[in-house]
């Protein structure tokens, strides 16, 4: 009867204590990596403004970022191709992250801050942005956008290919070679006449001689006019311009400085630029919006206008490369 008790016992022990434990174990081997549950791929987001990480399916992820990175009155296909660009530079990052965690944001594949990932907005964001009518109106296009997309990316030789895009190419986008001196195939200039029926094609950036000294550590107030205005001016010229006419290097004052960096200090909107001298201002006139380099969302979408699908698009302005499924 004891040994019977005592039996009985360690079976109620099995099944209250161990039985549990081996299912909830077992569960855990069982379990999917971190990025694909259900059959969602999820991604972990590192959330810039607060701090926080939060682990987004990958598709409802690209929704918030389409949003925070072009115009939602875009067209339909124009969103498409930025979903599709969006997807294949948020994959590239998970990728990266479990080969060699970022340090900026060791915990996630990757952030919320536009300087440094891509730009996403939650939709409380949006609600404020939008109002209700709006945010339903615009959240049902863009998720629609990037469903219709589902799964594909741009690859070059069968690797993801680095996405990068700008607001408006100034008639003509710029090769990475000679932006970051990185010559890639699939990022080369090509036309972009649709820019210049766009906001964003031309804007100009006046500052005051003595405004653009302290910026730049120069000393271009104490210089006469005529030697600050081209051609011929001796004191700032253009020493070097890119194969598509953008600056890429300038002499001011004393210095030699990469229009890159110019663009950066003064906040110019592109380094297509000219400028003129007037008693002690200088206005730069600026062609374009952006590093010029891969798609430029208003060319999309006047490419968009003209009939043109989301394939055509991304595959005009990233030469050679194709759209796969993932
Ligand atoms: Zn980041």
């Amino acid at each position: 009867m004891r040994k019977l008790l005592g039996l009985f016992i360690i079976l109620i022990f099995a099944a209250v204590i161990i039985l549990p434990a081996l299912i909830i174990e077992g569960a855990r081997l069982f379990q999917p990596p971190v990025n694909i549950q259900a059959g969602k791929q999820l991604v972990r987001v590192y959330m810039h403004q607060t701090g926080t990480v939060a682990t987004l399916p990958l598709e409802e992820y690209l929704t918030g970022v389409v949003a925070g990175e072009m115009p939602a009155d875009f067209e339909i296909e124009a969103l498409k191709a930025q979903a599709v660009a969006a997807r294949t530079y948020t994959l590239k990052k998970v990728e990266e992250a479990r080969s060699k965690p970022d340090s900026y944001h060791p915990a996630a594949d990757i952030c919320t801050d536009p300087a440094h990932c891509q730009a996403w907005l939650g939709d409380d964001v949006l609600r404020q942005r939008w109002g209700l009518i709006g945010f339903w109106r615009h959240k049902n296009k863009i998720q629609a956008a990037v469903e219709a997309t589902r799964g594909m990316v741009l690859t070059y030789q069968g690797k993801l290919i680095d996405p990068v895009y700008h607001a408006n190419g100034g008639g003509r986008t710029e090769s990475a070679a000679a932006v970051w001196g990185r010559d890639l195939p699939y990022l080369q200039s090509v036309p972009s006449p649709w820019d210049q029926d766009s906001p964003r094609y031309q804007a100009d950036l006046s500052f005051s001689l003595a405004e653009l000294d302290r910026k730049l550590g120069v000393n271009l107030a104490a210089v006469p006019v005529t030697a600050l205005t081209p051609p011929g001016g001796t004191a700032m010229k253009v020493l070097e311009k890119t194969a598509t006419g953008r600056v890429k290097t300038i002499k001011i004052g004393n210095k030699t400085v990469a229009a890159t960096e110019l663009r950066q200090l003064l906040g110019l909107p592109s380094t297509d630029f000219s400028w003129q001298v007037q008693g002690d201002r200088i206005t730069f006139h600026t062609r374009g919006y952006g590093h010029g380099v891969g798609m430029s969302q208003y060319g999309a979408n006047g490419m968009a206008k003209e009939g043109k699908n989301f394939a055509a698009i991304l595959t005009y302005y990233y030469r050679g490369a194709r759209i796969e499924n993932r």
